[in-house]
C-alpha cells in the first residue's frame, strides 16, 4: 500500500494506469483473500489532519497522547505546514500499530491512504476548485485485482466512506498549495511559532478548542452564534475552522509570516 503526495503526482502519472472519472476496475479485499492483511507492513504512511483527528477516535487519546505514541511530526516539503508520518511497529515485518491478527483494528477510522487502496489519489488546485487525479496502484503481493468484484471510480469512493476525507484532505492540499505560492511569490515564510500554531489547529483540535475558548482568535472570522459553538465543541468543526483562520492569516494576514533571513 503506497499513498501519493502532490509532489509526486507526476511520478505517479508515469508510473500507473490513470483511471478516467467513473472508469471501472475489478478488486475486492476480504478476510478470504490469501494475503489479507499482507499489505498492513513497511508502510510509509502520512496522516493528514483529517486522518488523525479519525484515529484518534478509535484510540481515544488525547491528541498529545496520540502523537506521542504513534507518529513523528514533520513538515509537508517545501512548505514547512506539519504533516504526521505514522510510526510501524519495531518488529521485523514493520506491521501496522493497528494491525490485529492480520486485521485492521480502526477500521471504522482507517486513514483516508488505507481506504483509497487498491487506487492512489493525487490532487492540485485548479481554475474552479481541486482536481483529481485517480490511479490504480497494481503490486505484485495484491491479489484483490483476481476478485470478481466490479467498481467504479466513484463507487469505490463511496464504499470506502471516503467523502469527508477527501473533502478534508483537499483543504489541506489547498491551504499547503497556497502557503507555497505565497512563499515564492514574497520570499516569505512561516517562523517555528508559526508552524507550531499550524500544527495546534491541524492536528489537535481538542488542545486549540481549549486555546479558543481563551483568545479572541474567533472574532477574526464572521461566524454565526452556532458555527462559533460546533467549533468549540466538535472536532471537525474545529478543524474547519483551523482551515479557515490558516488560510486567513496566509493570504489575508501577512504579517503573521517573518522574512526570510
Ligand atoms: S487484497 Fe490487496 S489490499 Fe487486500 S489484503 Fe491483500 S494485498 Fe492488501
Ligand atoms: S490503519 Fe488499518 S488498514 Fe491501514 S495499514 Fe494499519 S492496519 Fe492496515
Amino acid at each position: 500500500m503506497t499513498q501519493p503526495d502532490n509532489d509526486k503526482s507526476q511520478q505517479f502519472l508515469d508510473e500507473h494506469e490513470e483511471l478516467a472519472p467513473g472508469q471501472g476496475f475489478q478488486f475486492a479485499c476480504h478476510s478470504g483473500v490469501p494475503c489479507f492483511g499482507a499489505c498492513c507492513s513497511a508502510l510509509n504512511l502520512m496522516l493528514t489532519p483529517y486522518d488523525a483527528l479519525r484515529l484518534r477516535r478509535s484510540t481515544g487519546q488525547t491528541s498529545r497522547d496520540f502523537v506521542h505514541e504513534y507518529a513523528d511530526m514533520t513538515a509537508v516539503p517545501g512548505v514547512g505546514l506539519p504533516l504526521l508520518h505514522l510510526h510501524m511497529q519495531d518488529t521485523l515485518d514493520k506491521r501496522c500499530p493497528f494491525s490485529r491478527n492480520n486485521a485492521c483494528s480502526v477500521y471504522e477510522n482507517r486513514p483516508s491512504a488505507c481506504r483509497t487502496y487498491p487506487l492512489g489519489r493525487a490532487t492540485r488546485p485548479g481554475p474552479e476548485g481541486v482536481l483529481e487525479q485517480l490511479f490504480v496502484l497494481r503490486e505484485a503481493h495484491c491479489k484483490g485485482f483476481e476478485q470478481a468484484s466490479q467498481w467504479n471510480t466513484a463507487t469505490w469512493m463511496t464504499d470506502q466512506g471516503l467523502g469527508a476525507y477527501n473533502a478534508a484532505n483537499d483543504r489541506f492540499m489547498t491551504l499547503a498549495a497556497d502557503l507555497r505560492q505565497f512563499e515564492q511569490e514574497t520570499g516569505r515564510h512561516m517562523d517555528a511559532r508559526q508552524a507550531g500554531m499550524s500544527g495546534l489547529a491541524l492536528y489537535q483540535p481538542d488542545d486549540f478548542q481549549r486555546f479558543l475558548v481563551g483568545s479572541h482568535l474567533m472574532d477574526r472570522l464572521e461566524m454565526t452564534e452556532a458555527r462559533r459553538e460546533d467549533v468549540l465543541h466538535d472536532e471537525e468543526a474545529c478543524l474547519d475552522f483551523g482551515f479557515d483562520w490558516l488560510e486567513l492569516s496566509i493570504m489575508g494576514h501577512t504579517d503573521h509570516l517573518q522574512p526570510k533571513a
